[in-house]
């Protein structure tokens, strides 16, 4: 039992802005109240947020893997932190639940296996499916048993959701047909457009908590805003989530220097409630770059000259890595840098464009707190805007020397409640009662919110103290958080003729069938439409 005692509350999800209250828990939950005997932290002139809330980062499996070994002299606090880092460090950082954006179905015991070695922090993984061939068949042939097939996969991988990577896209770069150029491009038999439609239709059917969470085509390419704009006009309708939407709104010609493109893709997501996006923020200095969208991966390393990994995943992905530095002097980094802010710094609706750095593509997560800093400190924002390619500032609306700071509320927004909504996880992101006792208490440096948010005094997890004076304490296990969806099991024969065609392994053992790999697990249902 424990009381927090007399913090300043940012609880957004209960309508709670800065109250000065106290937050009581019990047995891992929040409740009203507890006797006078239960321990007590004194928060007084401290901020008390829920635990942080990652939704998009790449933490776990066979692509993380092979980036630590491309970075093996930094296992601890690199770029690509091992697994017992990754969990202490975002325990550290008062983060306490984490998505890892990008999953194959067949790399999902790889990836349990590293959610399972992950301390403190719940995980869920998102599962790849937008270059699967016994999808494609059944996309082309019975599209209306897509959705059994999707709750199929999911089950047989406990994922929690669906992923859509360059749809169509990197299994026409595999067949050496070159990129997408258009949503109708006729690549592997189906098109970019068909693969989003009937997925983004079954997912919405299934009623999945989470909505199709699409890294659109063409990633990096000047003028790309408009495949950007074309996908969410073809999601138009049901709810989607757009990943690192900064590294998709480029304008210019194919080829040539990239423009902002951010003012109008803000604008259309201001006008869509259904849709969704974080928003890809880079930073400058080391990252890495991973990706299931291994065509991209091919073009970083024309650029880098340096070291590639490239990997398929046979039916199912593609897989690219390349270490990369973003240069505060280099035009198009620092564009990307300030098409970032733009999203942020234009975005009307907090619940809907929340923070990520696609953890490590734009930088590493452990650069959260510079970043909540530019949102929120105007004159430290110019500063660094000073320091930046001038080219690159002209073509974005920054020189305006935009008066917006984000509050601490719209800090708990885009950091836990907005992106614990958009995952559909009820009982993480709020300090309700009933909620998970996940909470964050920060000193309250009005100066430097970077420092602040770099260090919290305190975490708690599951109603145990795991951070305090800043320092790890207690580091038990994080559950998996997975999804439950029911399907026909007439999809199975299907299925298993469809694998036999194109896979080397057997259906018969493609499912994870180890208890251990599943637990311990949270279960959210979905809730079929
Ligand atoms: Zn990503």
């Amino acid at each position: 039992m424990l009381r927090i005692a007399a913090g300043r509350v940012y609880d957004p999800a209960n309508g709670i802005a800065g109250e000065v209250r106290d937050v009581c828990v019990q047995d891992g939950k929040i409740v009203t109240d507890v006797p006078g005997h239960a321990r007590r932290i004194d928060a007084r002139g401290m901020v008390v947020m829920p635990g942080g809330v990652d939704i998009h980062a790449h933490i776990a499996g066979p692509k993380v893997n092979a980036a630590r070994k491309l970075a093996p002299e930094e296992p601890y606090g690199g770029i690509v932190p091992s697994t017992f880092a990754t969990g202490h460090r975002y325990a550290l950082l008062g983060y306490t639940t984490v998505v890892e954006a990008a999953t194959p179905p067949l790399a999902a015991r790889h990836t349990l296996s590293e959610i399972r070695d992950t301390p403190v922090i719940d995980a869920a993984f998102l599962v790849l499916m937008g270059n699967n061939l016994p999808l494609f068949e059944l996309i082309r042939s019975e599209p209306a048993r897509v959705r059994e097939a999707i709750a199929w996969y999911l089950q047989a991988t406990g994922g929690y959701g669906v992923k859509l990577v360059n749809p169509g896209g990197v299994e026409m770069w595999k067949r050496g047909n070159g990129n997408v150029t258009s949503l109708d491009d006729e690549g592997p038999g189906v098109t970019p457009r068909q693969v989003i439609e009937t997925i983004a239709t079954a997912v919405h059917e299934l009623g999945l908590p989470h909505p199709v969470h699409v890294h659109c085509n063409n990633l990096g390419v000047s003028g790309n805003w408009r495949t950007t704009l074309d996908t969410l006009r073809t999601l138009e309708g049901r709810r989607a989530h757009l990943a690192h939407l900064q590294f998709h709104a480029y304008g210019g010609r194919l080829g040539g220097r990239p423009r902002s493109k951010a003012p109008e893709l803000a604008e259309y997501l201001n006008a869509h409630a259904e849709l969704s996006a974080d928003v890809g923020q880079v930073m400058f200095g080391p990252a890495m770059t991973m990706t299931a969208d291994a065509p991209v991966s091919a073009v970083l390393r024309d650029i880098t000259h340096g070291r590639w990994v490239n990997a398929d995943t046979e039916a199912e992905t593609g897989c690219g890595i390349v270490p990369f530095t973003y240069r505060e002097r280099n035009y198009v980094h620092a564009l990307q840098w300030g098409i970032g802010l733009e999203l942020f710094l234009l975005s009307r609706d907090p619940w809907r464009l929340v923070l990520s750095t696609d953890h490590p593509n734009g930088g590493s997560f452990l650069s959260y707190p510079r970043l909540i800093r530019l949102l929120m400190d105007r004159e430290f924002r110019n500063e660094q805007i000073g320091r930046v390619n001038r080219k690159a500032m002209k073509r974005t609306v920054l020189l305006d020397d935009l008066d917006r700071e984000y509050t601490l509320e719209e800090i708990a927004i885009i950091t836990r409640a907005g992106p614990a909504r958009l995952l559909g996880l009820r009982d993480k992101g709020h300090l309700g009662v009933g909620a998970d006792a996940d909470i964050t208490i920060y000193d309250d440096d009005r100066d430097d919110r970077e420092a602040m948010f770099a260090a919290p005094r305190y975490v708690i997890k599951d109603g145990r103290p795991v951070v305090e004076d800043g320092e790890l304490r207690e580091a038990g296990a994080g559950r998996l958080l997975r999804v439950g969806a029911e399907y026909d099991p007439s999809i199975e024969p299907t299925l298993e003729k469809l694998f036999e065609d194109r896979y080397s392994v057997q259906f018969a053992s493609y499912p994870v069938r180890e208890p251990w790999l599943l637990e311990p697990a949270h279960t959210v249902a979905a809730e079929p439409r």
